[in-house]
């Protein structure tokens, strides 16, 4: 086992490989505030890449209801399980460390998927990612329990309070996931064929079906549960991240050559996506690229989070959680970040407001952004759910770092 940086985690983890990134990573945000379930992103993916015989319950995007939906059904709640069992009491994060720059949510002291395995002892061969093997049924439905509420005590006239925020009485989400073409892929470290691989040029992770043998083990280690086996092949597949669309090689889009979203991010209805890619140094840090609208929402704002940090596959999808969930939860599924962001979104500074607009049903990936300042309109003082006060439009006392090129294609990797 190498010893690896995990950014998300503040700290050093073990991993089976030595350290190596790409120069580019395919990253993207999804803000859960806005989706509304409406399930146009898992048929755009269906119809371009799932439609054929074998893949009918393959589904690369899904889109479940949380707390009690999932696809395949308890995935997240299973394997917090098993971390729980294999570390009992030690799954915490200790937030006192946090730096903006190297550990922005503080340091999880509790044990990775990596770190877990050798202390599982289960049915399965030894383990290089803790992970378990769905069964079929488990599979079948891709969203069991839709849009159905927890929390309510409607027989005590509670209705009424529910509209309330910080949070909802009653509440539930939709959670939209695809493969989160993970830094430290644990679908990767599992294949004992090693057909499983992670482009340089942009952090794509992609199963070579030519040395696939459907040993299932990305399946059982992922997870995310992202890779699904096809019967109809003997294969596993998975999210190829609209690989031609992202080098800007797809023909069905014309020939400008300019590197497209993918067809899920592109097809939001609800426009809760942007999907892009951020440069990547050689050491693994993320490079300071400020006028980068996901770098702006990850990493300067932190408004966006990454989900289950603590699995330590340093996933490459993020999320500005619900405002309305109870926060217990959302710590568990987002971590210790939740309450920065959910300051931020729900009392965002001009910037922070503009930046914001980019959520849009549009194909071209942006790479950078620039704002142009206007009258001021308005500056609102509130009270935050945490009792704190602060206005509500003004500018950040940070401005933010213009690029010099302002061209659409300045830092595609393709093209530069
Ligand atoms: S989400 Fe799963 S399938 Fe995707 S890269 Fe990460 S470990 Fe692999
Ligand atoms: S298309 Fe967008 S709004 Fe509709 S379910 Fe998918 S992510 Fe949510």
């Amino acid at each position: 086992m190498a010893t690896v940086y995990n950014w998300q985690l503040g700290r050093a983890m073990t991993f089976p490989f030595e350290e190596k990134h790409p120069r580019r990573q395919f990253a993207f945000v999804f803000n859960i505030n806005r989706c509304i379930g409406c399930q146009t992103c898992t048929m755009a993916c269906k119809s371009t890449w799932t439609f054929s015989k074998g893949q009918e319950y393959m589904w690369w995007n899904n889109v479940e209801s949380k707390p009690f939906g999932g696809y395949p059904q308890h995935w997240d709640a299973k394997l917090l399980a098993m971390l729980e069992a294999a570390n009992p009491g030690r799954q915490y994060w200790k937030t006192a460390a946090a730096d903006v720059g190297s550990k922005p949510y503080g340091t999880f002291e509790g044990k990775t998927i990596f770190e877990a395995a050798p202390l599982h002892i289960g049915p399965e061969e030894a383990q290089v990612a803790l992970g378990y093997l769905p069964s079929d049924a488990e599979w079948r439905h891709p969203n069991i329990h839709e849009d159905t509420a927890t929390g309510g005590r409607w027989n005590e006239g509670q209705h009424g309070a529910s509209a309330e925020l910080p949070e909802h009485r009653v509440w539930f989400f939709h959670l939209a996931r695809i493969c989160n073409h993970c830094t430290y892929p644990a679908c990767l470290a599992s294949c004992p064929r090693q057909a499983i691989y992670k482009r340089p040029e942009d952090g794509i992770v992609l199963i070579d079906q030519e040395r696939c043998r459907g040993y299932r083990k990305c399946v059982e280690g992922c997870p995310y549960k992202k890779t699904l086996y096809r019967g109809t092949t003997r294969t596993s597949e998975k999210c190829v991240g609209c690989y031609p669309r992202i080098e800007g090689s797809d023909e069905l889009l014309g020939s400008d050559g300019a590197p497209c979203e993918t067809r899920c991010m592109s097809a939001c209805v609800g426009k809760i996506r942007l999907q892009g890619l951020v440069a990547i140094a050689e050491d693994g840090t993320w490079s300071h690229d400020p006028a980068n609208p996901l770098c702006f929402l990850i990493r300067e704002r932190r408004v966006a989070l990454p989900l289950y940090p603590q699995f330590g596959t340093e996933p490459n999808g993020f999320y500005i959680p619900p405002r309305w969930v109870p926060r217990g939860y959302l710590h568990q599924m987002f971590g210790p970040g939740v309450d920065h962001a959910l300051e931020q979104y729900s009392c965002p500074d001009r910037e922070l407001l503009a930046v914001l607009q980019l959520f849009r049903t549009q194909r071209q990936i942006l790479f950078r952004f620039a704002i142009e300042r206007g009258p001021k309109v308005a500056e609102v003082p509130v009270i935050l759910p945490s009792g704190r006060e602060k206005v509500q439009g003004p500018v950040h006392p940070e401005p933010i770092e213009q690029p010099e090129e302002q061209s659409g294609c300045a830092a595609c990797p393709f093209h530069s």
